[in-house]
Formats: structure tokens, C-alpha cells, sequence
């Protein structure tokens, strides 16, 4: 499985990425806003979109469909229940769906609800994994739950999926927001060595060389992954006044959601 990640440059700050199967060519467009730019690099590698996948219905990740289907003819792959939402939509996507590109590659739909209702991650299984995350894992934080989403649903999301899944995962998500999450990181754990040094590594880097975390590494550095640590649990309580001494890890999550809205 080839995987390219092509940085936006753009305000809202996207990354786009392609699958491509190394036999055939074929490529897999994911969320592709700047599609010309996805065009410019498939054509650069000798690759052929077949397939756009949207991981969910906000403009930032399926407002580029109509471009590249009209100069690909590549088919819209997207959640079933936002297909109507999307419009042009060939293939309503479900839990457990596998998604085949060219002849090699094969990736698994999960179906994630959170930062919206109707929000499909890929997973690429094998000895190096990889998530494709779309808005709700993003490098150190998590999606927010602004555009019809339910906090209670991200929590089961990471809980249920994401955190089990193998720790040498490596994560892409819908977004590069790596250093604004770290500072959200460290003003919950001040003492946290590994965002400290992920930070230093983040600040003023160029995105499109970001690094690719691993879900081992989101453990260490990601707060949504991090809800029974007594500093996080500390800082929230300045927050919260009234959170008990010993949340659990749902109300901590939902309470950190809420925290990083304003924050
Ligand atoms: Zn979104
Ligand atoms: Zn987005």
C-alpha cells in the first residue's frame, strides 16, 4: 500500500491523502477539498483515482467531489447515512466494509460517530497499520463536536475503537493542528516530557514534513487518550469546581471536549 499525504496549504489547513495500490496504479482520493492538487500528484507518481472516500459530510472534506469526478470519473465512496447529505454518492459505506484498491490493498471501514453522526475511518491492517481519521483523531487532540456531532459518541468512539487498536498504528487525520494541540496538552500536564519534545519538534516546522505519530505516541501526548492521569484530572478540576475527585473516564473526556471548545 502506497500512501501519499499531500498538505493543502489552505485555511483550513487540510491533508488530503492517496492510496495507491503499487501493481495497478489505482489510487484512492480521501477527502480531497484541493482536488487539482490530488490530480497534480497522482499524475506526477503515475497514478489513477478510481475512488474518492469522504470520512464524513462537512464541506472541508467533500467539497472537492465534483472537480475530480469530472476530470477522473473516479466513483464517491462516503457513510451510507450521509450520502444524502453529500449527494453523488455510488457506494454507501458501513462498519466492516472493506474497500479494495488495484489488485493489494484492502482497507476496513470503522464506523466512528462523534464529530458527526456519520463519520467513516479506514484502517489498513498489516505490520506498519494505518488509520486514515478523517475529524476525529487528530495528531494530539480530537474533533470537535460543533457541527453535528455528540461528545457521548466521540467518548465511545476512542474508547470502544480507537484506543484498542495496535499501538504501532500510524495515525493520518483530516487536519494538521499538531502544535495547537500540544499547547492544549501541556497547559493540562505541564510535566509532560513527550509533548515538550514533540512541541519543540512542531514549532515552526514545515507542515507538509510533519511527522506521522503512532497511536502509541497519541497515548503519551493525545489528553483524550490520557483520562486517568492525575494531572489532567487535577487541571480539570480548576476548571470544573464541581467534577467529583475520581471521574470516570467518559466525564473526563466530555469535560476536556468542552474545555478545549473554549480554550
Ligand atoms: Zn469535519
Ligand atoms: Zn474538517
Amino acid at each position: 500500500m502506497l500512501i501519499e499525504r499531500i498538505w493543502a496549504a489552505n485555511a483550513y489547513r487540510n491533508f488530503h491523502y492517496l492510496i495507491a495500490c503499487p501493481e495497478t496504479g489505482e489510487a484512492l482520493a480521501i477527502d480531497p477539498l484541493e482536488w487539482r492538487l490530488c490530480q497534480d500528484v497522482a499524475r506526477a507518481r503515475g497514478w489513477n483515482i478510481t475512488q474518492i472516500l469522504n470520512t464524513h459530510e462537512h464541506h472541508d472534506h467533500i467539497g472537492g467531489n465534483e472537480g475530480l469526478v469530472g476530470a477522473t470519473h473516479a466513483k464517491v465512496l462516503a457513510h451510507a447515512g450521509a450520502a444524502s447529505r453529500i449527494g453523488g454518492v455510488d457506494r454507501g459505506l458501513g462498519k466492516g466494509d472493506v474497500i479494495r484498491v488495484g489488485r493489494t490493498v484492502e482497507l476496513e471501514c470503522l464506523d466512528t460517530p462523534g464529530h458527526t453522526m456519520t463519520h467513516i475511518c479506514l484502517l489498513g491492517h498489516g505490520d506498519a497499520p494505518a488509520l486514515f481519521c478523517g475529524d476525529t483523531l487528530f495528531n494530539a487532540g480530537a474533533g470537535n463536536c460543533s457541527g453535528g456531532g455528540q461528545p457521548e459518541a466521540l467518548y465511545n468512539t476512542f474508547a470502544t475503537q480507537l484506543a484498542r487498536l495496535p499501538d504501532q498504528t500510524r495515525v493520518f487525520p483530516g487536519h494538521e493542528y499538531l502544535a495547537r494541540n500540544l499547547e492544549f496538552t501541556l497547559d493540562r500536564e505541564p510535566g509532560n516530557a513527550d509533548a515538550q519534545a514533540l512541541l519543540a519538534k512542531a514549532r515552526g516546522a514545515d507542515p507538509a514534513a510533519a511527522v506521522v505519530t503512532t497511536l502509541a505516541e497519541e497515548k503519551r501526548v493525545n489528553t483524550f487518550f490520557r483520562l486517568q492521569s492525575p494531572a489532567v484530572i487535577a487541571r480539570l478540576r480548576e476548571a470544573f469546581p464541581d467534577l467529583e475527585e475520581r471521574p470516570d473516564e467518559r466525564t473526563v473526556f466530555i469535560k476536556l471536549r468542552e474545555l478545549r471548545n473554549r480554550w
